[in-house]
């Protein structure tokens, strides 16, 4: 890893402190800038769930079949012959699922190899960026413990339309299997309709449609426009030329400093309570899980169930969290006047721990892409800068301090003796690296997020920088 990130360095320029930014499309992004992806719940039938689930089990069983014969070839080191797989799984599925999403399976399953043989190039270039540990080929459609296929349906842009009832609720009619499904859920944006993605969670049917938003469908699509909300992205106009920077953690879900002065709290508060608490919900179910299997006890799969459900209930409640406070950090940096973030990407060398690791670089890999979408709404540009050291470096001598303390939260600086935010400590620091040297700090404004959205903090001890303790205003 080591190794990798130097190569890294001496592709974008050598210097850690003069390490340019890179826009998070190069990062991140695999679809297009316009495009907005909605999110449904389908409420089908009981008849319709059936007809969903054989549909899915079917696209699944595609999946899985190609994917095996490509990831053979590929682990005995021959040609992944892409072109005559596709054919030969084509013919062969057409008819059990329509030639239309047959095609799009295959051309999913096509898209997930073309950007693994993507990486692997750049990983031979030593291009690979450092948040990507090694390229892994496409994985099955599957539950590994339980052995079963996963259900997941996707049905070409044109086969399908959304008729709205009103504005929370409406139809989905999937053309080619006559199914004329429920919704629940409200579509924000306006535009053409993409490729949908039905997915089975945790006993829940979803509906995810890409957006491109303000763009008209194809002539011979007219019912491909989606009439939601918004047909433009940017809908507010830009008040500044500020800059900022974030830390992002657990802790401080988002630690802000900008150019004017101007410094902002975003504690996560209920985030990392549900985060360690879904954690041990998921550690207890696996390992009961594990135990009773290990025994030849049936009911492992109650709690492999139990598991899947904290699994999903997790994902929802840290989903929505962030979510909100991404929505309120974008308004308030615009608000400030800011028109370019610098958000600090770790390289998370240290933590070996796969799971922990991946679980992480997931999460902060969607945070990101969500704090760029939203902050495009009021035209800010979101920039990654890569860092490794900004939570030890010091923020005033710009060194790493030997004995460098964190003591309840605040970074003291050995020199000068000077205490301050370990969280904006670390912020000024990514400032630094993009250089901007950040030395007027005012005030900092606290907030916390709960599930009643963003709240103000009142800090009860003031100090200059400084971490005040806090205690949430009711
Ligand atoms: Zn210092």
């Amino acid at each position: 890893m080591a190794g990798q990130r130097k190569q890294w360095m001496s592709l974008v320029g050598g210097n850690p402190t003069a390490m340019p930014a890179i826009e998070v499309p190069n990062l991140l992004k695999t679809k297009k800038e316009s495009v907005r992806t909605i999110r449904l719940r389908l409420l089908p039938t009981k008849q319709q769930d059936e007809r969903l689930r054989k549909i899915a089990d079917i696209c699944s069983k595609l999946w899985n079949e190609v994917n095996y014969v490509r990831r053979k070839a590929f682990f005995e080191k021959k040609r992944v012959n892409i072109e005559e797989t596709y054919k030969e799984y084509y013919e062969r599925y057409k008819k059990l699922v329509g030639s239309a999403t047959t095609q799009q399976i295959l051309n999913k399953n096509n898209e997930a190899w073309n950007s693994f043989f993507k990486l692997l190039k750049l990983k031979k270039e030593s291009k690979l960026p450092p948040s990507i540990k090694k390229p892994t080929p496409p994985g099955y459609w599957k539950d590994k413990i339980l052995g079963k296929r996963i259900k997941r349906i996707i049905i070409r842009s044109d086969r399908y339309y959304v008729e709205q009832v009103n504005s929370d609720e409406g139809y989905i009619t999937l053309k080619d299997f006559s199914v004329k499904v429920k919704y629940v859920g409200r579509i924000k944006w306006s535009g053409k309709q993409g490729r949908l993605e039905i997915k089975y969670e945790f006993n829940r049917w979803f509906a995810y449609i890409p957006i491109e938003v303000g763009v008209m469908p194809s002539k011979n699509n007219p019912k491909g426009y989606i009439r939601g909300g918004c047909d433009i992205i940017q809908r507010e106009k830009l008040r500044g030329e500020e800059v900022a920077f974030i830390d992002m953690g657990l802790n401080n879900l988002f630690a802000v400093v900008v150019t004017s002065g101007d410094a902002i709290l975003v504690k996560g508060g209920v985030v990392k309570f549900e985060y360690y608490w879904w954690k041990s919900e998921k550690r207890n179910a696996q390992s009961t899980r594990d135990l009773m299997r290990n025994n030849g006890l049936k009911v492992w799969r109650r709690f492999h169930r139990r598991y899947l459900r904290a699994l999903f209930k997790s994902g929802e409640r840290l989903r929505h969290l962030y979510r909100t406070a991404v929505r309120f950090l974008a308004k308030e940096l615009h608000e400030r006047s800011v028109k370019n973030v610098y958000l600090g990407y770790p390289y998370m060398i240290t933590q070996d721990n796969g799971n922990e690791y991946n679980t992480n670089i997931w999460w902060f890999r969607k945070l990101t892409q969500w704090l760029y979408d939203v902050l495009k709404e009021y035209g800010i540009e979101l920039l990654i800068v890569f860092e490794d050291n900004t939570s030890r470096e010091c923020s005033i001598c710009h060194v790493i301090h030997e004995g460098a303390r964190v003591y309840r939260g605040l970074y003291i600086c050995e020199r000068t003796e000077k205490r301050i935010n370990a969280d904006l400590n670390a912020a000024i620091n990514i400032a630094y690296k993009v250089s901007y040297d950040i030395k007027n700090i005012k005030k900092i404004e606290s907030f916390v997020v709960t599930h009643n959205g963003v709240k103000t903090v009142t800090p009860l001890r003031r100090g200059i920088a400084q971490d005040p303790a806090v205690k949430p205003r009711l």
